[in-house]
């Protein structure tokens, strides 16, 4: 399966040495060789992707840098670091063990643009090109991305400031790329470190995605350490979870207003995040005079567009924080040190933090059809919806006074996803219904979706 950042599947179904072979070859022959880092997460597939992908950019003429475990955001800083010519991270994300996925670098640190990766999609579909056998490149090995990433990180926060409140956290490693970086990270800030799941070998405690259903070993051993704070990961560290010291786990959109909340109360600027992201953060900005930018949903629109307006924070409601100064990629480690850096600073609790944010409701559903003429006329829109405005630019989102309602196509299933976010849950369930049958013309009740939890 091709999405906007690259390629991925469920190994030895959809993913195979072959497939991961060919396409690295055809990302070696896209760069015209030149040096591209390597690195993964901890799956027990990797070892064997990785030597799949070395032979393909080898044969393409690249010299590869093994980074052997990396999270995925130490591996974009690397490749800007070493001045290299890409990058591929290996690695499923928050996605079940069996899956993987190549993830593609640019020599700026961010992902492949979706017209990039057509590209070398393209070169899959063709003879690819091989190097003769005296100019096949050769594989070192490197081991200062951990260190090279925290040393990006540390400076930005106010160390001894953190270091004073001798915070305890509780860190769920999720057996995954982050079970090394993050605890050293709250080493080096004087934190007493309790640590589970922070074996790297990749048989997942629990499914790698910091969502709340995934934290409740988080949220039991936080509050019988009496912590200060949990903190988890999904398999390639670039996201986050929070649990309170009182074992509350954290909406997964809090990891971003918390960040956000830091960054604005020290610069003015601007905040980029995509269509589905919580109305919280333009209320947030509003009160520190600044602004929210909204992007398609994908990492890297949210990136590119930071870049180019100069934003001075972003990211996803999914727990994947943009730290500008560090680089324009999510970055769950560097979202964990402005997160302490923000306790310090208050000297309050996350808890009290986090209810100081404010409050809506989210609902989200999925539902497994694919309408023709996706979305419907604007005019028929404007019919229905009247005195709402909308934004196009994925899918469509329709604002109106009680809240907000997204509904867009979804690029790796057949599925249009709904989401709906107002003050109460009762009037976002009402806006999602409101979706499905203005927008998708399907009756609710009749056809029920699945992922629904009614
Ligand atoms: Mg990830």
């Amino acid at each position: 399966m091709i999405g906007v950042s690259g390629v991925r599947g469920i190994v030895g179904e959809d993913l195979d040495p072959e497939l991961v072979a060919k396409f690295a070859a055809a990302f070696g022959q896209f760069l015209a060789g030149g040096l591209v880092v390597v690195g993964s997460d901890t799956r027990p597939s990797n070892e064997m992707f990785r030597y799949a992908i070395f032979a393909g950019l080898l044969s393409t003429g690249c010299e590869v840098v093994d980074l052997g475990i990396c999270p995925t955001p130490s591996l974009q800083l690397m490749v800007t670091g070493l001045e290299a010519k890409g990058g591929i991270a290996i690695t499923g994300s928050h996605n079940p063990a069996q899956w993987n996925a190549l993830k593609f670098v640019r020599p700026d640190g961010l992902f492949l643009y979706p017209e990039q990766i057509q590209k070398v999609l393209g070169i899959t579909e063709r003879r690819i090109k091989r190097v003769s056998w005296d100019h096949i490149g050769k594989v070192r090995r490197e081991d200062s991305a951990i260190e090279n990433h925290l040393k990006k990180i540390l400076p930005l926060v106010d160390q001894q400031e953190i270091r004073d409140r001798h915070f305890k956290v509780v860190i769920d490693g999720c057996n995954g790329a982050g079970a090394l970086i993050t605890p050293e990270l709250l080493r080096r800030l004087g934190c007493e470190v309790v640590k589970i799941n922070c074996e790297p070998h990749g048989y997942f405690a629990h499914p790698p995605e910091p969502t709340r259903s995934n934290l409740r070993e988080l949220s039991q051993i936080v509050e019988s350490e009496k912590a200060d704070i949990g903190i988890s990961h999904d398999a390639d560290a670039d996201r986050v979870g929070l649990v309170t010291e009182k074992g509350d786990i954290l909406p997964e959109d809090y990891v971003l207003l918390l960040a956000a909340k830091f960054i604005l109360g020290k610069k003015k600027g601007l905040v980029v995040t995509n269509l589905s992201t919580t109305q919280a953060l333009d209320d947030l900005a509003a009160d520190f005079d600044s602004r929210v930018r909204r992007t398609k949903v994908g990492d890297v629109y949210v990136a590119r567009c930071m870049r180019k307006e100069k934003a001075v924070i972003g990211g996803e409601g999914n727990g994947g924080v943009i730290v500008p100064e560090v680089q324009y990629a999510r970055d769950g480690i560097a979202a964990v040190a402005l997160i302490l850096n923000y306790l310090a600073q208050t000297g309050s609790s996350l808890s009290l933090l986090a209810s100081s944010l404010p409050r809506y409701y989210m609902v989200k559903r999925k539902v497994k059809i694919r309408p023709k003429g996706f979305p419907p006329p604007r005019e028929y829109l404007k019919e229905q919806f009247r005195a709402a405005r909308f934004n196009f630019l994925d899918g469509v989102k329709i604002t109106l006074d009680q809240g907000w309602i997204h509904l867009r196509p979804s690029g790796t299933e057949p599925v249009v996803r709904i989401i709906s976010e107002a003050r109460t849950r009762q009037e976002a369930e009402n806006l999602c219904r409101m979706g499905m049958e203005k927008v998708l013309k399907i009756d609710p009740l009749d056809k029920l979706p699945f992922g629904s939890k009614r």
